[in-house]
């Protein structure tokens, strides 16, 4: 009996050995596995951090790219708009070129029909005299344009500025374009108040303004109508309307006739000879007098250009 409890005793010896062999395995392995596990969440929070990183200098990257995205659409619209301005230049030296060869051929013809041929009636001698000075009036007008174009587009707008009578001047302006109304049936009505009215400009520019509306309002009126022109003033401005009983404006247009070497050709209404130029200087020399200009129209009815400019202040001092 004692035999085989002995046996028992050292049967249970060797297996409480061996379980703590294995106990002793398991611990050593359990200590290598936290190692392993200690050093794969080191290796995480690396990667973690590098992919914040990168994630970082990808917004970086993509922010840069919509910015030069950005910048190469402005490169490709500055550069559409400088090719449209160069396209809109050279037509318009074409057009400039052709403008200024139509009258100078109906001057030189209508001058050497007056010097050659014998026997002129005096009726046809005044028609070819009146269109020859038409047509010397209208390149004084486009060259007159053209000038003030180059003096705005070298940022020389306006000249000397001095205190002038606006109503005289549109008196000068209109008894000079009479010929042209009375040559196209035409009647023009001036409406002026009987005292001065001071403001302060650079005449030949605020000239060529009047010219321009009041020419057009001539151009694009039929046989047989009316041009009014009437000055008027404010406590603190001086204002010309022209008023004309011509083919009218559509609404849609009215801001766009002010745009430089615009020209509206619409359908049932005539081409009349331009350069799309003259409402354009118009408006710069009137802005530069720190003044305004606009237009109202109906079509068919016909159309109303006006501008205001500041009145002298002078004037304004003298009335304190
Ligand atoms: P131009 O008369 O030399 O063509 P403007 O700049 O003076 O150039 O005028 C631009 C355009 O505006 C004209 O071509 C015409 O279509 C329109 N316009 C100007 N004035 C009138 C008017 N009084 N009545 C109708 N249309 C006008």
């Amino acid at each position: 009996m004692n035999d085989t409890l002995r046996q028992l005793v050292q049967a249970f010896d060797r297996m409480a050995e061996s379980y703590r062999l294995v106990a002793d395995r398991v611990g050593r392995r359990l200590d290598e596995l936290e190692d392993v596990h200690a050093s794969l969440k080191d290796y995480v929070r690396q990667l973690e951090e590098r992919s914040t990183q990168l994630s970082e200098s990808n917004t970086g990257l993509c922010a840069r790219v919509a910015e030069l995205e950005a910048q190469a659409r402005d490169l490709r619209q500055e550069n559409e708009g400088l090719q449209a301005l160069d396209r809109q230049k050279s037509d318009f030296l074409t057009t400039l070129s052709h403008q200024i060869r139509t009258p100078l051929t109906v001057i030189e013809g209508s001058l050497r029909l007056l010097f050659h041929e014998e026997g002129v009636e005096p009726a046809a001698r005044h028609e070819f005299l009146t269109m020859a000075h038409q047509h010397v009036d209208r390149l004084i007008r486009l060259v007159g344009n053209f000038l003030s174009l180059t003096r705005i587009e070298s940022g020389q707008i306006v000249g000397e500025r001095r205190e002038l009578d606006l109503s005289l001047l549109v008196k000068r302006t209109v008894d000079r374009l009479r010929p042209v109304a009375i040559n196209r049936h035409l009647r023009i009505d001036l409406e002026q108040p009987p005292k001065r009215v001071l403001v302060q400009g650079d005449i030949e520019m605020l000239e060529s303004v009047l010219i321009n509306l009041v020419d057009n309002a001539v151009k694009f009126s039929g046989q047989g109508k009316v041009v009014q022109i009437k000055v008027e003033e404010t406590p603190t401005e001086a204002l010309v309307h022209v008023t004309d009983q011509g083919f009218g404006i559509p609404s849609e247009e009215l801001d766009r006739i002010f745009e430089r070497f615009y020209r509206m050709e619409l359908p049932g209404i005539p081409k009349t000879a331009g350069s799309g130029l003259g409402l354009y200087v118009s408006k710069i020399i009137v802005e530069a007098h720190e003044g305004r200009i606009w237009a109202t129209s109906e079509v068919g009815r016909g159309s109303i250009f006006s501008f205001a400019l500041p009145r002298s202040t002078s004037f304004l001092h003298s009335m304190a």
